[in-house]
């Protein structure tokens, strides 16, 4: 294709996502009410045909739903981008094929068995009936469909509160997953939203009778506000994930493989490289190679400054700021860079405010530690007690083991990007909401049931 075939496309492709975003507005979508409670009535009706489709028939959904999604990759790529002006479209398209491949079905429910004298015992995992879930704008379509699919494999429903700043894109993924269970055979309504969700419509939904479990993705407010509700509560909460480099590492491949996860999706997922902890000794080696090889652009005190200004406000994060790419920030602060330059790097001390802060956009601030021990205390203090991600980059197995215990996450990647924590380059599954608070850890249709006991006294064991 001729470079000037290519940008057509793309015009064509982003104009399209523009469409979808005005359409969602307007358009009947399935799952979609302007009441809460109605919402949730319609999910609760659904729930009721779910919990007796045979496991065969909800895998049948599930692989509509993976097949939609492949399909539609680039357009809730788009529409993602297009809604709420984070991240970038290729990444994006990569975490949708990631959940349509990698995020559990059916095969996620297992049953217990136990078998003596005294006869068979199963322990079976069963539905919690509708449940409740709230979603962030940064990976909008994508935490839809992996809740989505998750909680149908384990015989809920679902009724979704997502970020108001996202909501077509949120629909337009609910949409498929009820023409997914329609085209397998099943019900209409097994994911459900509100036209226009609010802080209010949570409230209703965290506090309704048919609403036994709630799973909240997001920063640390809605989390709290999840877990006093006084209802069960998932909760998957903010990160503010160390890469810890120490002497033994292989410097260059650390620099690239730290550069290329914070970059993804313009740092947004809650498990990217947030700031790196680096050893004295190879600290200025780490720095060259990240500056020479991966499109690192080094920040002089006084960009830091204004970066710090324009990027975080009394109030919190700059909204605008979040997802954009390295070139877009340094442009807001007044430096014009080459295309290629991909992620913003300074050293700084680890109070420094763009290293202490979770901000979720590409600047990696690098902080030296006299020696090993010094770096795992300076990478905790870093993670804030988050209990989400760290990484680390060493050959020392013994250092691992240590940094492993001290920091204490649900997710450590050793000596790869972070992105491999989700399937991408690394193994086992894929998930958009990682429990840190809660203890889950990476979450998958099991983490949406509850155990039953179901005993059948003296009989049945045939040994
Ligand atoms: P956010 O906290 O602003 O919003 C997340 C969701 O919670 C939205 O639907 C929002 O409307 C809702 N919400 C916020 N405060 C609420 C409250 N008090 N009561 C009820 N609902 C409330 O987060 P965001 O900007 O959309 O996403 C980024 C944040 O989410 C980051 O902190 C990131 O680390 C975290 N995150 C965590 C995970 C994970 O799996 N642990 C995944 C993605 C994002």
């Amino acid at each position: 294709m001729s470079v000037s075939e290519k940008m057509v496309q793309e015009v064509v492709q982003e104009v399209m996502a523009k469409m979808q975003i005005a359409n969602a507005a307007t358009e009947k979508h399935h799952g979609v009410f302007a009441d809460m409670n109605d919402a949730i009535a319609a999910a609760k009706k659904a729930q009721q045909v779910v919990r007796n489709l045979s496991m065969d028939q909800r895998e049948k959904i599930i692989s509509i739903i993976r097949k939609k999604t492949h399909e539609n990759a680039e357009i809730m790529a788009r529409m993602g981008v297009n809604e709420t002006g984070m991240g970038n479209v290729g990444d994006k398209i990569l975490k949708h094929h990631l959940v349509a491949d990698k995020v559990p079905g059916t095969e996620d429910i297992r049953t217990e068995a136990y078998s003596g004298d005294r006869g068979l015992t199963l322990v079976e995992m069963g539905p919690f009936g509708v449940i409740g879930a709230i979603t962030p704008c940064t990976n909008p379509s994508e935490t839809v469909l992996c809740n989505a699919m998750g909680m149908i494999a384990g015989g809920n429903t679902v009724v979704f509160n997502p970020h108001p700043q996202a909501i077509r894109t949120s629909i337009y993924a609910i949409n498929m997953i009820n023409e997914a269970s329609l085209e397998a055979g099943g019900p209409d309504n097994v994911a459900c939203t509100v036209e226009n969700p609010t802080l209010d419509t949570s409230g209703i939904m965290m506090h309704h009778k048919d609403i036994p479990l709630i799973a909240a993705t997001g920063g640390p407010g809605v989390v709290t506000a999840v877990l006093s509700s006084g209802k069960r509560g998932i909760g998957a909460g903010a990160g503010n994930p160390p890469a810890l480099v120490d002497e033994t590492a292989d410097i260059r491949k650390a620099a690239q493989d730290i550069v290329n996860g914070c970059t993804f999706d313009n740092n947004l997922p809650c498990i990217a490289e947030k700031e790196i902890v680096a050893v004295d000794t190879v600290a200025d080696e780490l720095m060259h190679y990240m500056i020479a090889e991966q499109g690192c652009y080094l920040a002089s005190k006084e960009e830091q400054e204004r970066l710090i200004h324009t990027v975080i406000t009394p109030k919190g994060l700059n909204r605008a700021c979040v997802g954009r790419s390295a070139k877009v920030l340094l442009e807001m602060i007044g430096v014009t860079v080459e295309d290629n330059i991909r992620c913003i790097v300074f050293e700084g001390e680890k109070e420094h405010p763009l290293i202490t802060t979770e901000l979720m956009m590409p600047i990696l601030g690098v902080v030296r530690a006299k020696d090993f021990e010094d770096a795992v205390e300076k990478a905790v203090w870093l993670e804030h007690g988050n209990r989400h991600s760290a990484h680390i980059h060493s050959k020392n197995v013994d250092h691992i083991t240590t940094y492993a215990k001290a920091i204490d996450t649900a997710i450590l990647v050793k000596n790869g990007p972070s992105y491999s924590a989700l399937g991408f380059g690394g193994e086992s599954i894929c998930t958009f909401t990682i429990a840190s608070r809660t203890g889950e850890g990476l979450t998958s249709a099991a983490s949406f049931t509850k155990k039953r006991r179901c005993v059948m006294s003296d009989s049945l064991c045939i040994r």
